[in-house]
């Protein structure tokens, strides 16, 4: 960690009602795994959790560790180049790959990194016992540990976001497995889709967006498409990448460092940032039933942003029939003394 940048303790980002007793499940599920434990003492870095519904109904846990990985200084080991990988595990015909969500989770953190993992929730702290996948410089520790593990494995190898034993025959396949200090490892074995290493920062941005998205009724394919045809969140992407905000407008410039983009989405700290074909839509969906302009801004700040968003909310209340008459006029109830009974 760099000594210079001051921890940050986040604080409690609220889940939804509706997701509360699934959230306490998942957190139950990663404690009985080993994968978390309960944070004792005080907490200096303290992340917010991020939850994401999955299209089965379940839910997926993830920290938003970008404040934390402001800090890592990288640990630069260097990535393997595809040619030296093939060189190595030959021409197999049989193999076994890992899930590399699992094979992370194998990788125990010390003490000191276990609490820069710290992380908030409706229950309490909790930190990470286990190299979460969310850390920046997750793939260099795996990819250093792995190439120390399996150095003298014939046909194991680990790449990007492989892991894995290949053979050219089934008893090869096995034989090596077996000989392999990741033996154990193995017998978790799952081909279930990996994520690619250096996707960890987007992964987790990708997991934010579409938990905002979810709140506020859109898709992340929608915002998608609605961000990659407004020019000007694509100019703010640009500038992005360049690091030049020259020619960006005042209300980007001024929030700059708080902006990050995945594929062609431009989010704010935890916060889609909402193209402006879609701020209307936005606006009418946070809108139902009337909630009026207080809590109307409450829950579009806590998801979503755009420039001038307060002023276009305060619009659409002003203009809304509905609300003028709900919100009737007429002086406040004085507050009545009643005399009590002698
Ligand atoms: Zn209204």
């Amino acid at each position: 960690m760099d000594p210079k940048v001051i921890p940050i303790f986040q604080p409690l980002r609220r889940v939804p009602i509706h997701l509360e007793a699934a959230v306490t499940e998942k957190l139950d599920e990663l404690l009985r795994q080993d994968i978390i434990e309960t944070k004792k003492g005080p907490a200096t870095w303290v992340s917010q959790l991020v939850v994401a519904n999955k299209a089965n109904g379940s839910i997926r846990l993830c920290v938003d560790l970008r404040r934390v990985n402001q800090a890592v200084i990288r640990d630069r080991h260097p990535m393997p180049v595809i040619e030296d990988v093939l060189a190595r595990i030959g021409r197999g015909k049989i193999w076994s790959v890992l899930d590399v969500m699992d094979a992370f989770f194998l990788l125990e953190l010390d003490e000191e990194t276990r609490n820069v993992m710290t992380f908030i929730t409706h229950r309490g702290l909790y930190r990470f016992k286990r190299l979460p996948f969310g850390l920046v410089s997750a793939p260099e520790i795996f990819q250093r540990t792995m190439d120390e593990i399996l150095a003298d494995c014939e046909g194991a190898y680990c790449y990007l976001d492989d892991v894995g034993v290949e053979g050219s025959t089934v008893e090869e396949h096995d034989i090596r497995l077996n000989k392999c200090n990741i033996a154990d490892v193995m017998s978790r074995l799952s081909t279930a889709s990996p994520m690619p290493f250096d996707k960890a920062e987007e992964f987790v941005v990708r997991e934010i967006v579409s938990a905002a998205a979810q709140t506020i009724a859109l898709t992340w394919q929608e915002i998608e498409i609605a961000s990659k045809e407004d020019d000007e969140i694509q100019q703010v992407i640009e500038a992005l990448i360049s690091e030049t905000t020259d020619d960006l407008p005042l209300s980007y410039k001024t929030i700059f460092t708080e902006l990050c983009s995945v594929n062609n989405v431009l989010v704010r700290g935890d916060r889609i940032v909402i193209p402006q074909r879609l701020q209307q839509r936005v606006l009418h969906l946070a809108h139902e039933g009337h909630p009026g302009m207080r809590m109307m801004k409450g829950h579009l700040r806590a998801n979503v942003w755009w420039p001038k968003m307060d002023q276009h909310i305060e619009q659409f209340v002003k203009a809304c029939r509905g609300c003028t008459l709900v919100s009737a006029p007429g002086p406040p109830e004085p507050m009545v003394r009643k005399e009590l009974p002698s």
